[in-house]
């Protein structure tokens, strides 16, 4: 959902957006290029990090986009003028979602030789999902998914017929995952930098959007990748989707983000969508609030009467959504539910439709 309140947040860069295939140094060792998506959300951001690896001066991507031929050689104009000349020493993402992981096989492909693996890093429980993902129908289409969401109320028999149809969603956007990795964890420490110039990079776990999301910190250079915990733009997405039905993400989430206060007022957060920005308190502040707001429409909408998900996409959402929008505003409601749910405050009832309603406990 649209930020209503981004004038509260700050764009050191201003408008300046890296062209297609080029770089904008947005730190001392750290450049920025975006990639183009198929989706509403047109773009992804990806970071290079200069860096040393055994004794071998090269960069770090973080992030890699998905897997089709633009991106690909999108990549290929970066390694050929970006780079110094220098090799991609290492490639880490921070979560398994498409955009971030799509080409992770390709780049890791790309730049190992003989001597030396370019290793991909990534948490360990991403890891897994992403190699289940790709090698399944789990999660984002397919028949589960399209039970979900007609217990959750969407019965339209077309765009269940299109869910169903959609099980090779994940896949085709990821068609491999590597079949080895190095486990980042919360509070581990990376070093990055040439020789001259050194830092260290703290992992800092996130929930409820991605399984197990790593963002990473900088503090010599205040500096945050925020991957898609912190976006400036736009609300993270917090859903709940087929193979977990019964997860409780937002609070996982919204505590995931309440830690983040703890990083100095003037971070610089590069996010993975939307422009650097400084101002993470007030965003963290706005997204508290945006999703208390959301919270109590729900409570108030079942208050009236008992409301499936599907119910209550026209109260959160309050536009035309396409079927990937509405896939992803059911997991986003469904959420909001269950956080009402685990505060104590909804109950749910099957109907004699199958179909769960949601009522208040007074
Ligand atoms: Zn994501």
């Amino acid at each position: 959902m649209a930020n209503p309140h981004e004038s509260a947040l700050h764009y050191p860069l201003g408008d300046a957006l890296p062209a297609p295939g080029t770089t904008i140094e947005v730190a001392p060792g750290v450049r920025w290029l975006r990639m183009a998506l198929p989706f509403a959300l047109d773009h992804i951001n990806l970071w290079l990090l200069r860096d040393r690896q055994d004794g071998i001066e090269g960069w770090t991507i973080v992030d890699c986009g998905i897997d089709d031929d633009t991106t690909r050689a999108r990549w290929e104009h970066i390694f050929a003028h970006e780079l110094q000349g220098l090799p991609v020493l290492r490639v880490i993402v921070t979560h398994m979602h498409p955009d971030h992981i799509g080409l992770a096989h390709w780049l890791t492909e790309r730049w190992s030789t003989a001597e030396r693996e370019c290793r991909l890093w990534i948490s360990g429980t991403d890891w897994n999902a992403g190699r289940m993902a790709s090698q399944s129908t789990t999660g984002f289409g397919g028949d589960s998914a399209a039970r979900f969401f007609a217990r959750h109320g969407l019965i339209d028999p077309e765009a269940l017929a299109r869910v169903r149809a959609r099980s090779n969603y994940y896949a085709r956007l990821v068609p491999k995952v590597p079949g080895r990795f190095r486990r980042l964890m919360d509070g581990m420490v990376l070093t990055a930098g040439s020789a001259a110039s050194l830092h260290r990079w703290r992992c800092i776990a996130g929930h409820g959007h991605a399984p197990e999301h790593i963002a990473l910190h900088c503090a010599e250079l205040g500096v945050l990748i925020s991957g898609d915990m912190v976006l400036p733009r736009i609300s993270t997405n917090v859903s709940v989707i087929d193979i977990e039905p019964e997860a409780d993400p937002l609070p996982l989430y919204l505590r995931s983000i309440a830690a983040l206060r703890s990083l100095p007022a003037t971070t610089l957060v590069l996010p993975s969508h939307g422009k650097p920005f400084t101002g993470l308190h007030e965003r963290i502040d706005q997204l508290q609030a945006h999703h208390d707001e959301r919270l109590a429409e729900v409570l108030a909408a079942c208050s009236e009467r008992p409301r499936s998900a599907a119910d209550l996409l026209a109260v959160l959402f309050k536009r035309k959504l396409d079927l990937h929008q509405t896939t992803f505003a059911m997991g986003e409601a469904i959420a909001h539910l269950h956080a009402l749910q685990g505060a104590g405050r909804l109950t749910a009832v099957a109907g004699v439709d199958g179909v769960l309603r949601w009522r208040t406990i007074n």
